[in-house]
């Protein structure tokens, strides 16, 4: 065993443990597991019904154990004698084949096999909200144009600086902070790294940030488009793939600088993208964000075409420079280990199939996307994108069966609990029919 956690919360002063996982609609569950429990916790895992979770598994299913990866210990900053673990679900014995992070596991280790690795930066736009998440928190952020407003980000000085210095003593190389688009809206930007580790990054993040906020008599959230006319909160993935230490995605000779391995790996993505789309944007209010009319800024900043460009923000994918490129489908609401997933196994299947992404547009879509006859829109809504999934080999192949039908099910039973609804909107729009 390389870290033993008994004799690591000894060294740290560490009281307890807070083992986690993340079922498949992204909620992190936990057990606080005293100090001294932990070496049987770190050999056998905390126990957990499944069936209670976003899982699709039943009350009959035996107990499920969260074995936690001991490199993932993170002393929780705002709570320093906490240490929390991220952890793969495992039940008879054997992993769950749907649990987000083995699926992502099981991914890296197939691109490893081809001696490929996929290296990943995340950016996570979050809102600051009063506590029952019904308006932004400052009602003198109110700007049409709010974009890296220095007094609404000044006023949120607190919040914000307690979350970067955490980041900084985590060692992960956060490097900027900025009100973003829509007013009451900021990102934090920390390094890139290999996928797992910015997929529980991500994970620790979105936690960090609703505990931190909690604090300090805030709310923050994720969620795609908590604000109709306002720009909505992307996840936006910036995705390279290595050998070692090179970049594969690199070359000088290709167009804007990368490589045809890459473009292979873009045109997957494309060729997938209204299939992934049910796992990049995984809720009825996802929809709201793409495809979206012109937000009060200006623009949505969200793509509505299945298409790429270089440095310009109004496709699915930009290539903002040489050897990576920027996908900026995913929402606040997409599971950290799902989104890398699901990017991994579009690019493996369009570098296997050598994909031809088709030409690169580089027009402003926002505008000018009538002038081109043939661009495939994004799913209008969830169902689109689940029927897109459940009609995808690539899900069934790549992120396996048992995922499939698990997300399937839960994820049609959401939109029929939204369809069952009756709106405001609806009955003034069809009483007097
Ligand atoms: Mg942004």
């Amino acid at each position: 065993m390389a870290i033993d956690l008994a004799e690591t919360a000894k060294e740290l002063g560490l009281k307890y443990f807070l083992i986690t996982y993340l079922d498949l609609f992204g909620v992190q569950r936990a057990k606080l597991v005293p100090a001294a429990a932990i070496a049987g916790m770190q050999k056998n895992g905390a126990g957990f019904a499944g069936f209670a979770t976003w899982l699709d598994l039943s009350p009959a299913d035996p107990d499920m154990f969260a074995i936690p990866d001991p490199a993932t210990l993170t002393p929780l900053p705002w709570k320093p004698e906490v240490g929390w673990l991220a952890s793969d679900i495992w039940m008879a014995g054997k992993p769950v084949g749907h649990g987000p992070r083995v699926i992502l596991k099981t991914l890296i280790a197939r691109a490893a096999a081809l001696g490929l690795q996929m290296k990943s930066g995340v950016e996570c736009e979050f809102f600051l909200t009063t506590p029952d998440g019904m308006a932004i928190s400052d009602p003198h952020d109110n700007a049409a144009k709010p974009c890296y407003d220095s007094n609404a980000l000044m006023r949120r000085y607190e919040v914000i600086t307690e979350l970067c210095d955490a980041m900084l003593s985590l060692g992960w190389g956060a490097y900027q902070n900025d009100h973003e688009d829509a007013n009451g809206q900021f990102e934090m930007n920390w390094n890139y790294d290999d996928a797992l580790v910015t997929a529980d990054r991500h994970v620790f993040f979105k936690f960090m940030a609703k505990s931190i906020a909690e604090a300090h008599g805030l709310r923050a959230t994720f969620m795609p488009k908590p604000f109709l006319g306002l720009t909505g909160s992307g996840c936006h993935a910036h995705i390279s793939l290595w050998r070692g230490n090179e970049n594969l995605f690199a070359d000088e000779a290709g167009p804007l600088g990368v490589s045809k391995l890459g473009y292979h790996f873009i045109g997957g993505t494309i060729a997938h993208a209204d299939a992934l789309a049910a796992v990049l944007n995984p809720t009825v209010n996802s929809y709201k964000r793409i495809n979206a009319p012109r937000t009060l800024s200006g623009a949505t900043w969200a793509p509505n075409t299945v298409t790429y460009s270089g440095n310009n923000r109004t496709h699915m994918i930009r290539i903002p420079e040489p050897g990576r490129f920027e996908m900026r489908l995913a929402d606040g609401a997409v599971n950290p280990y799902l989104l890398q997933a699901a990017l991994l196994a579009a690019g493996l299947d369009g570098i296997g199939k050598q994909t031809d992404p088709g030409p690169r547009l580089d027009i402003n879509m926002y505008t000018d996307g009538h002038t081109v006859k043939d661009a495939k829109r994004l799913p209008l809504n969830l169902l689109d994108a689940l029927r897109a999934f459940e009609g995808s080999s690539l899900v069934k192949e790549s992120l396996g069966a048992e995922f499939a039908a698990a997300y399937a099910k839960l994820k049609y039973g959401e939109w029929h609990e939204y369809a069952a609804h009756l709106s405001a909107w609806e009955r003034q729009a069809t009483l007097d029919c």
